[in-house]
């Protein structure tokens, strides 16, 4: 096992997403250095806090919490970087399993039924291979066992939410998201939102109200891996 485990790291070296050195056996995920910096966001409450205060004027959220917070400068927005765009989908499952970890602890799951990704545009989708944010659910899902829903679609290929600003930003995520028919058992369920990055809160807002327009009678939270802030 250690045999192998050696010749492994050194036909495969791993390196930090973060800061791009060499990690040792003994490291996952990030390098020992990274690890200990990593901005975690502070939770206060899941059900009063920034993240829901961004969104509540477009759609009733149950609760929120992200595992990141950092300004979009910082270097740890690589990890998002490494398996949105460098098809490090492995690291997504990972991050998925930790941010569900982390939060259990402070009562995230208690009443969760599934977890919903924001959909891609079926073409990125196809380009990139996955969508991340379905990835990320999935090792979410291990860890909660609850299951992986896809109930909506982006209908519009619209201009990228990332090349976009404020008001211009919230007018082009309204009306892209839709939901599929709510299948009649999750109808009135406690679904929880999952994404990979949270900036100014318009894409997970127009999720969350997809899914409450379809059925009001449901419960929605939201949980993007990482907040960013100017
Ligand atoms: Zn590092």
């Amino acid at each position: 096992m250690s045999l192998m485990t050696d010749l492994k790291e050194l036909l495969l070296p791993r390196l930090c997403p973060v800061c791009g050195k060499l990690m040792m056996q003994t490291e996952d995920i990030l390098c020992a250095y990274c690890a200990i910096g990593l901005p975690r966001y502070r939770v206060v409450s899941i059900k009063d806090n920034l993240l829901l205060r961004m969104v509540w004027d477009r759609a009733d959220v149950k609760c929120a919490t992200t595992l990141l917070a950092y300004n979009q400068h910082s270097p740890y927005h690589n990890l998002i970087t490494e398996f949105k765009y460098h098809g490090a989908s492995d690291l997504a499952i990972r991050l998925g399993r930790w941010a569900a970890l982390e939060v259990k602890e402070y009562g995230f799951w208690e009443g969760a039924d599934a977890l919903v990704p924001v959909p891609l545009t079926w073409w990125k989708r196809w380009l990139r291979g996955y969508n991340q944010a379905e990835v990320l659910a999935r090792g979410m899902s291990e860890v909660t066992g609850l299951p992986v829903l896809n109930l909506l679609r982006r209908t519009k290929n619209r201009t990228s939410q990332t090349k976009l600003k404020g008001e211009a930003r919230i007018k082009n995520a309204e009306g892209i998201y839709k939901a599929i028919r709510i299948p009649d058992e999750w109808s009135g369920k406690h679904l929880v939102l999952v994404d990979d990055v949270m900036t100014t809160g318009s894409t997970i807002a127009a999720c969350a109200k997809a899914l409450l327009d379809a059925d009001p009678g449901m419960e929605v939270s939201i949980l993007p891996l990482a907040l960013t802030r100017d």
